[in-house]
């Protein structure tokens, strides 16, 4: 089906494409970005039979063939015939953008899909990665979010929603700190030895899981250094290496997990979830045009949540 583009998120991922960082992952330049997709279907093939022409959608950006095992198990993510809008084929920095009848989650009645685009990716990502350990953030638990940005600021919130321990942020920026407690964090740390503070609010005891946004080789270190005993360290962030002594693993019975983007299900719970009210999505629009200065304002960190490009006057049917 055809969609017209109501809005694009920009990702983190879109720097990492340009970089030629995403090779590995079988993205080759050029390609148009854009895989935080919302808009209106504008045609359709005759065999789709679950939109019709201006139904509002947000795009789930792996394609999924629907029969290999993994399709069938449920990780559409990682479906044999794997192909990911925006990365290995034409995305959403465009008027309109041509995805398969699997790729959509229909919106919620009233749902502007400008306003959600962003949890096409960031949101899902989130969601996956909390769903995943949810149940380590129990009543008195600590779980620790660090870098709360487009997709850490939406995981703090499902720390909450999904689970019933304190959620603490480590940011070293100013404006996403605040974000982070409007948002609701019990403790929001900053600079200085982050592992020490977070040892501190546990008593000494360390996290129960920590959720890494960042992915450097610093903070991997630092969220390696801040587990409990029987905690998990979960990366969304990537680009370092992780270094730890098996040992230290081993004594305390702890585990790292890594996290891809989530399954079309995944987004279509968190459109229910964002449907209820329960979600609050940080975002800003920028006209499509301006796209190398928001991809250049992204990689010096002067956006707070996320940044959705909007094409034309495109936002409604
Ligand atoms: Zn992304
Ligand atoms: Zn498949």
């Amino acid at each position: 089906m055809l969609v017209r583009v109501a809005g694009a998120g920009v990702c983190a991922t879109d720097l990492h494409a340009i970089d030629g960082e995403m090779e590995p992952a079988g993205v080759s330049p050029p390609v148009v970005l854009g895989h935080e997709n919302a808009g209106f279907v504008e045609a359709t093939g005759e065999l789709v039979s679950t939109v019709s022409p201006g139904d509002g959608v947000i795009l789930y950006p792996p394609y999924s063939c629907g029969v290999c095992v993994r399709c069938r198990r449920g990780h559409d993510m990682h479906c044999e015939r794997h192909q990911f809008t925006g990365l290995t084929v034409d995305g959403g920095f465009a008027d309109y953008v041509l995805v398969s009848e699997r790729s959509v989650v229909k919106l919620p009645a009233g749902m502007d899909p400008t306003e959600v685009a962003p949890h096409a990716d960031a949101g899902i990502t989130a969601y996956h990665a909390v769903k995943k350990v949810a149940h380590l953030a129990g009543p008195g638990s600590t779980a620790v979010v660090i870098g709360v940005g487009g997709v850490g600021h939406i995981a703090l919130q499902l720390l909450r929603e999904l689970g019933s321990g304190a959620v603490v942020a480590v940011e070293t920026d100013e404006r996403r700190l605040r974000l982070a407690k409007e948002l609701g964090a019990d403790e929001a740390i900053g600079g200085g030895d982050v592992v020490d503070a977070v040892r501190e609010h546990t008593n000494g005891h360390g996290a129960d899981l920590v959720l890494d946004f960042v992915g450097s080789d610093g903070t991997h270190a630092d969220g390696l250094a801040m587990l409990g005993h029987m905690a998990t360290y979960s990366m969304v962030g990537f680009g370092g290496t992780l270094s730890v002594p098996s040992a230290a693993m081993i004594g305390g019975e702890q585990a790292a997990v890594a996290n891809l983007v989530g399954s079309w299900i995944d987004l279509w719970e968190v459109m229910q979830l964002h449907a209820s009210g329960r979600l609050t999505l940080k975002t800003e629009t920028h006209p499509l045009d301006d796209v190398n200065d928001v991809l250049s304002m992204l990689r010096e960190g002067e956006i707070t949540g996320r940044a959705v490009l909007v094409p034309g006057d495109r936002s409604e049917p």
